[in-house]
């Protein structure tokens, strides 16, 4: 983190200094509930690191623990929807991005092609 950015509320959430719905917790990963869900589930994984503002940085340097977000996401899937599942990854302010704290969002249920994007 530099010295000029404010903690992330998902560093804040990491080090328990607000609440949040927890599902998933590993020495790198923590796993919630998102608190305004887009999706009959909606689970957000997160690296607990704030060194990576985003899914490109983090790609280029630590593509294990990218690795290690997808497996989580498929681990989520399984146990709280079908198996199915939607990851998204916004990256800049333009496309939603609101938290620069890198983190993906895990959609499941309900989900049709049409709703991805506009509409
Ligand atoms: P993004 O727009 O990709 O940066 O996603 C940030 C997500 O974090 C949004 O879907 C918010 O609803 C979610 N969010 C913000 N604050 C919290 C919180 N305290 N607990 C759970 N989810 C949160």
């Amino acid at each position: 983190m530099s010295e000029t950015s404010q903690k992330s509320i998902f560093s804040m959430i990491v080090d328990r200094e607000i609440p949040a719905d927890i599902v998933f917790e590993s020495d790198r990963i923590i796993a919630f509930r998102d608190i305004a869900p887009k999706a009959p589930v909606h689970l957000l994984v997160v690296p607990k690191t704030a060194d990576y503002r985003n899914v490109t940085e983090l790609a280029a340097a630590d593509p294990a623990l990218l690795a290690e977000v997808v497996a989580t996401a498929q681990q989520l899937a399984n146990e709280h929807t079908s198996g199915e599942y939607r990851l998204v990854f916004n990256t800049g302010e333009s496309v939603g991005q609101t938290v620069f704290h890198v983190h993906a969002h895990v959609m499941g249920g309900g989900l049709t092609e049409g709703s991805l994007g506009l509409g």
